[in-house]
């Protein structure tokens, strides 16, 4: 059979390799973007009709995506169906903070379906923190078992986050220090979880699915009631550093006259810009992010502005040396953070303007996030989604461990 086919050894797993990873392209986008129609999908993957319409069908049958009815009103020629996001394939969103416990169903596709906030005025202890997760995911069972499928839980850590494995190396706030907590996490609820530091988190959300999409170079500081994280997307790429904690702008000096830190260290920005004494200001003891920038707004006394303005003085220091250390085009600003900004965003342009190189000034925008009060439950769970994303022919078969792989898109920290 001269011209016949070629039957190469190996051909078998090769064209399953390729199958599964473009079954990672095709979820990918449909993750990313909440949803395109399958002429889309085919044009934006440059593969072929029946390609797409295999691999769809495929990550239907794993209960991964569905396919609705094109809405064809207003197209010319033949209308394609719609690809989204299941719904009902859910990732669990973990934050433990210094006074609260929050945690989240997100929906593939970035969607937060339920939150739940769980104070503790005292604090927690790792031990504490997982028994409460453990029990408000108990508490949430029946309704996950019937309406859902978990595919694990990613936890967004207000501190430093070994990257392999999901050890807590260091959250000063929390007291945490050594902690395994993946590990605590997985053993008391049986779901693989993936930890990572917050701020680094919320930049991939906001990058993913906010004020960054389609943006390669951003700063993303975040304001908690922790102190202050950060992360930076340059090039495309997160910098994660050596083990996974790049980013802390909390703890770049500011202020050489300031005070000593809870690192030790003289002077940082979160000893200058914090939540607390602006929760004092407003009269409020124990608020969320949304509660506390209403009061702010709605008070707008001299005192408050007095001490939003100082606060926006060295907030500005910290991004004059960021700005030009990594030329972004985009600075984000999260949590307390960007209430600041909401309350005096023309002040802190001004400082701005005065401050940063004009080479490097010129073209940035200065933004809030867009994900608002869900960032980090989307930031936690995009964790949690990872190796479904990257391979989604192996959904059923939990990964446990805290491996964390190269995000599709290229952009989060590359692991091991
Ligand atoms: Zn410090």
């Amino acid at each position: 059979m001269a011209g016949g086919e070629v039957t190469h050894t190996g051909s078998g797993s090769n064209s399953d390799h390729l199958r599964r990873h473009n079954l990672s392209v095709i979820l990918g986008l449909t993750h990313r973007t909440g949803g395109l129609s399958r002429a889309q999908l085919t044009k934006q993957t440059g593969l072929n009709r029946s390609t797409v319409a295999a691999l769809v069908a495929e990550l239907v049958d794993r209960q991964l995506v569905v396919e609705t009815e094109p809405d064809s009103s207003g197209q010319v020629g033949r209308p394609s169906p719609m690809v989204r996001p299941n719904p009902g394939a859910v990732g669990l969103a973990v934050n433990p903070e210094v006074d609260a416990i929050t945690i989240g169903v997100v929906g593939l596709g970035g969607k937060v379906l339920k939150r739940i906030r769980y104070p503790t005025p005292n604090g927690a202890t790792a031990t504490e923190a997982v028994a409460i997760c453990a029990a408000v995911i108990e508490g949430m069972r029946s309704e996950l078992d019937a309406g859902y499928r978990a595919v694990g839980i990613g936890v967004a850590v207000p501190g430093l986050v070994r990257e392999h494995d999901g050890l807590v190396r260091l959250a000063p706030h929390l007291g945490w220090v050594d902690e395994p907590l993946a590990r605590m996490l997985t053993d008391a609820t049986g779901y693989p979880v993936v930890a990572a530091n917050d701020a680094s988190l919320g930049a991939l959300a906001e990058s993913t699915f906010g004020a960054g999409r389609d943006v390669t170079d951003l700063i993303y500081l975040n304001g908690g009631a922790s102190g202050i994280g950060g992360g930076v997307i340059s090039g495309g790429v997160s910098l994660v550093g050596i083990a996974g904690y790049a980013g802390e702008f909390g703890h770049t000096l500011v202020n050489s006259a300031g005070v000593i830190c809870s690192c030790g260290a003289l002077g940082c920005l979160e000893t200058e810009v914090a939540r607390a004494p602006l929760l004092k200001l407003v009269g409020l003891t124990d608020a969320d992010g949304d509660e506390l920038e209403l009061a702010l707004t709605a008070s707008r006394s001299p005192a408050v502005l007095a001490e939003v303005e100082r606060q926006l003085d060295y907030l500005a220091v910290a991004l004059r040396n960021a700005i030009n250390v990594f030329n972004p085009q985009l600075v984000v600003l999260g949590g307390f953070l960007g209430s600041l900004y909401a309350v005096a965003p023309a002040y802190l342009d001004q400082q701005l303007a005065h401050q940063a190189l004009h080479a490097a000034r010129e073209g940035v925008t200065i933004s809030r996030t867009q994900l608002g009060s869900d960032l980090l439950m989307i930031g936690a769970a995009e964790l949690a989604f990872e190796s479904i994303l990257s391979d989604p022919a192996s959904s059923g078969s939990a990964r446990l461990g805290g491996h964390l792989r190269t995000h599709p898109t290229g952009r989060l920290r590359g692991a091991h």
